[in-house]
């Protein structure tokens, strides 16, 4: 693929503060866009690692496992440049084989063969996390605070002061909060408080994947191929509802990855790992039953879900225009993917809207 590097030339003439609230993809990326332009950026981020909804892990065979973010199509095209532009490497989930689909628990699976798609999802090598660290490293560290929740954003004459759960301020010239839209109307305090109709806004647009299970395994063998399985799996019958292979770029280490039913989350993880397991030792036999690693994670902790939100469809006022507009006379802006009006909720989403607002801080 053809890289082409996407420039954004400010007008501006001296160098002025930028406080970036958010280390997910969509403020991470909006930082490495502006990296090059007169503007100084400080990114806070809540939790004690970057990536938000992108979070891969590894098992002791070092799989890259995704317990977040996973796959993206050619329907994602400022993904797809921004993955040539780090020089990343993408490649094709595994689809072709056998697919089992569990309708109920006392009738056997049935089978249906699934030829290789012409139109693939693509994975990326070393997973997900790739993305993250290739934008991290071209950034200033100093520039990167962790740990850092910030409770409010203030209006302070041409300045914007941003305050933190411990206490910290930073002031700065302009702020943008790339958080879940929901996340940010619950956790953040804007003064003076923004309009009423985008205070009413925010607890109803929704944040994609909130509250999903995901889970990983990792095995030394890719035994369910030898019985020409693929590895997906649809059940309305068991804890595991999708599933897939989960294959490493280097097809040398071997797992799965998928969802949970999402009454799941009331379980214990022990028990969730059992049930899981006695699903798959019931499908693809006792070898399912060894896994070197499982993990799963519930996407329902205070960096992605918080108050009480009034969701009755996917993506609901995703890329809103009450999103789209500047606050405080100018000086804060919301980011995020949930704000893109285009593939909102998903990566391609977060890089469309951090695209958008880094030509509109250049203006
Ligand atoms: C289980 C799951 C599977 C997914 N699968 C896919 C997929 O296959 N393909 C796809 O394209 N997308 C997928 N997504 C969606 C994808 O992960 C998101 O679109 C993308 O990562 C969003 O990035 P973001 O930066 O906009 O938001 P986030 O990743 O949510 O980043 C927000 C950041 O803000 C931080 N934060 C929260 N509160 C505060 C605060 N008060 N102060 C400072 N920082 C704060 C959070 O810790 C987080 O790091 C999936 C998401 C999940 C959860």
């Amino acid at each position: 693929m053809q890289s082409t590097q996407i420039g954004y030339f400010c007008r501006m003439e001296s160098t002025k503060h930028v406080i970036i609230v958010g280390g997910g993809l969509s403020g991470i990326c909006l930082a490495y866009w502006l990296r090059t332009q007169p503007i100084s950026v400080t990114l806070l981020e809540a939790s004690a690692r970057l990536g938000g909804r992108i979070h891969t892990v590894e098992g002791p065979r070092s799989t890259p496992l995704e317990l977040g973010a996973t796959w993206f199509s050619d329907r994602h095209p400022s993904l797809l440049q921004l993955i040539d532009e780090l020089e990343l490497t993408s490649f094709p989930q595994v689809s072709e084989g056998v697919t089992l689909f569990q309708t109920k628990s006392f009738e056997p699976p049935q089978r249906f063969f699934v030829p290789a798609s012409e139109s693939p999802s693509f994975r990326l090598a070393g997973g997900t996390r790739a993305l993250i660290q290739a934008l991290a490293e071209r950034l200033d560290p100093q520039s990167i605070h962790l740990n850092t929740s910030v409770t409010g954003i203030r209006e302070d004459g041409p300045a914007v002061v941003v305050e933190t759960a411990d206490g910290r301020t930073y002031k700065a010239d302009q702020a943008v909060v790339c958080l879940p839209p929901q996340l940010m109307g619950a956790q953040i305090e804007v003064t003076p408080a923004l309009p009423p109709d985008t205070l009413a806004l925010l607890p109803t647009v929704q944040t994609w994947m909130a509250g999903s299970i995901k889970f990983v395994l990792e095995y030394t063998r890719p035994f369910w191929r030898t019985e020409g399985y693929s590895g997906m799996l649809y059940s309305h019958a068991g804890i595991v509802v999708e599933m897939y292979d989960h294959t490493s770029a280097d097809g040398q280490r071997y797992g799965f990855t998928g969802f949970l039913n999402s009454g799941a989350a009331a379980y214990s993880p022990e028990l969730r790992q059992e049930l899981v397991l006695r699903q798959l030792g019931d499908l693809f036999g006792p070898e399912a039953l060894q896994p070197t690693a499982y993990f799963d994670k519930v996407w329902n902790d205070e960096f992605v879900l918080s108050g009480s939100p009034y969701f009755n469809r996917p993506h609901q006022n995703n890329g809103h225009p009450l999103l789209q507009q500047s606050y405080l006379n100018g000086k804060l802006f919301l980011g995020g993917t949930e704000t893109a009006t285009e593939s909102p909720g998903y990566m391609e989403g977060a890089v469309i809207s951090s695209r958008r607002l880094a030509s509109v801080l250049c203006a």
